[in-house]
C-alpha cells in the first residue's frame, strides 16, 4: 500500500515545473511582481493594485490560502502575497512622491 501511494505522489508530481505557487500552491507560470507566482495570483494581485480594491475577511484574517481556496477571501489571499514577497515592479519613483501621494494605507490595513 505504501508503495503504491508513493508511485501516485511520484505520477502526480510535475517534472517541468517543480515550483508552486507560495500563494495558494498552484503551478507556477513565470516570475510576477518578483517572484514566482501562479498565473491566477498574478492577475489578482493586478487587479487588486490597479483598481485599488480594499477586502475585508469575514474571519480572523488568517484564512487558508490554497488552490481551491484561493477565492474564498480575497483579503487574506492578498495579505499572503504581500507576505510572501510580492511587490509592484514598475513603481521606482514611488519613493520620490510626495508623502500624500503614498498609498500607505492600502497596505498596512
Ligand atoms: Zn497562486
Ligand atoms: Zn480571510
Amino acid at each position: 500500500l505504501l508503495e503504491a501511494d508513493c508511485r501516485v505522489m511520484e505520477y502526480t508530481y510535475d517534472e517541468d515545473l517543480e515550483e508552486l505557487c507560495p500563494v495558494c500552491g498552484d503551478k507556477v507560470s513565470g516570475y510576477h511582481y518578483g517572484l514566482l507566482t501562479c498565473e491566477s495570483c498574478k492577475g489578482f494581485f493586478k487587479r487588486t493594485v490597479q483598481n485599488n480594491k480594499r477586502y475585508t475577511c469575514a474571519e480572523n484574517q488568517e484564512c487558508k490560502i490554497d488552490k481551491t481556496q484561493r477565492k474564498r477571501c480575497p483579503f487574506c489571499r492578498f495579505q499572503k502575497c504581500l507576505s510572501v514577497g510580492m511587490r509592484l515592479e514598475d513603481r521606482p519613483t514611488e519613493k520620490h512622491l510626495l508623502p500624500h501621494q503614498k498609498n500607505d494605507a492600502f497596505f498596512t490595513c
